[in-house]
């Protein structure tokens, strides 16, 4: 079967052997005579299915016991609500670090359950780096302290961990969790929607400290209460069951490969192996700050964007889709998460080149 190389930010592309092996297990897991989208949550095979999924995360990412793990719905963007809603535990503000669109979005929706301190903006550069943590205004009366670690859009990177005291520091991680290892003990919470490197659309992980859960704001929905979703262990209804299944796929093919610090070694190759190609390029251009060029989703221009639909087609003629950059920013964008090969990197740097000298 003939394969593209899809550089989508999300839905993105799924390890194929991961794709191969759902599909021989689709119409019958395990010779259990179902598929996994046919199985009761509450029944003893999927609830094996979705124990093993969060062991092996916990093995992935070293999640501490004293940490829930959360298998939810709605999105990281439900998570903008939800961590006010169950953080907040009657204090009357949150930091807030903005550094592009989706920390845009998560202070505009913290700002409906309390006051939002914005810590630091790199908005005077159009997001195109993050400010250094010498360049916070950390409130000490905190509820806590949130940030992007990696900005989709803008193709940010913190590889740094804040330093926030006694107050809780929450990440959205949504775009870059499992490509390299972290600190989760460092953290309060931490939260990610699985479709950019994890498994299907559908699937949201929230790792949460256990002393921070059980405060909720008055009029938190049910569904949005991270204590009783930790207490039933996900199941308060339905889960995201065939996403969940497939998530642990993916954890169990990250662990035969090494793990997170053997998924960085390859990440950074590819990284450098694109940012090289721009670097040594008077075509292209990359506009994020050296220090945080994010591993995972490399935004790009063309010296003339009259040519952004050429290239765009001439991509698509060598098998490679999904490379127009969000509206916001303009020019491409190349997101690799893990399971983008080192082949489809090869295969874009060798367009570029091939583009520069016919344009150039
Ligand atoms: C994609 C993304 C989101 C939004 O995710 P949904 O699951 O669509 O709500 C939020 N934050 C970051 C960093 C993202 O990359």
């Amino acid at each position: 079967m003939e394969r593209i190389f899809n550089f989508s930010a999300g839905p993105a592309a799924l390890p194929q052997e991961v794709l191969e092996q759902a599909r021989d297990e689709l119409v019958n897991w395990h010779g259990c005579g179902m598929s996994v989208m046919e199985m009761s949550h509450r029944g003893k095979e999927y609830m094996g299915i979705q124990a093993e999924a969060e062991a092996d995360l916990r093995e992935l990412l070293g999640i501490r016991p004293n940490y829930k793990v959360l298998f939810l719905q709605g999105g990281a963007s439900s998570q903008f609500a939800m961590v006010p809603m169950n953080l907040l535990r009657g204090k009357a503000s949150a930091d807030y670090l903005y550094t592009g669109e989706w920390s845009k979005k998560a202070i505009k929706e913290a700002k409906k359950y309390g006051a939002v301190n914005v810590v630091a903006s790199s908005e005077d550069k159009n997001f195109s780096y993050a400010p250094a943590q010498d360049q916070w205004k950390l409130d000490p009366n905190a509820a806590y302290v949130h940030y992007t670690s990696n900005e989709t859009i803008g193709g940010v990177e913190i590889f740094w961990t804040p330093q926030t005291g006694n107050v809780p520091l929450v990440a959205d991680m949504s775009s870059h969790i499992l490509s390299r290892p972290i600190d989760v003990s460092k953290y309060g919470l931490i939260y990610f929607g699985a479709q950019k490197n994890v498994g299907p659309a559908g699937l949201t992980i929230v790792v949460v400290r256990d002393d921070l859960v059980g405060q909720t704001v008055k009029g938190t929905p049910t569904m949005f209460d991270y204590q009783i979703q930790a207490e039933a262990d996900s199941m308060y209804n339905t889960p995201p069951t065939y996403a969940v299944y497939i998530a642990g796929l993916v954890f169990k093919m990250l662990k035969a490969k090494g793990g997170l610090a053997a998924m960085e070694k390859v990440n950074r190759a590819k990284a450098q192996l694109l940012y090289d190609a721009l670097d040594a390029s008077k075509f292209f251009n990359s506009p994020v700050a050296r220090e945080n060029r994010s591993l995972m989703n490399i935004p790009f221009t063309l010296k003339d964007e009259g040519l952004d639909d050429e290239f765009l087609k001439a991509a698509k003629a060598r098998g490679m889709v999904q490379l127009k950059g969000h509206r916001s920013v303009g020019g491409m964008r190349a997101s690799i998460y893990n399971a983008m090969p080192i082949e489809g990197v090869q295969a874009l740097v060798a367009l570029m080149k091939d583009f520069e000298k016919q344009h150039g």
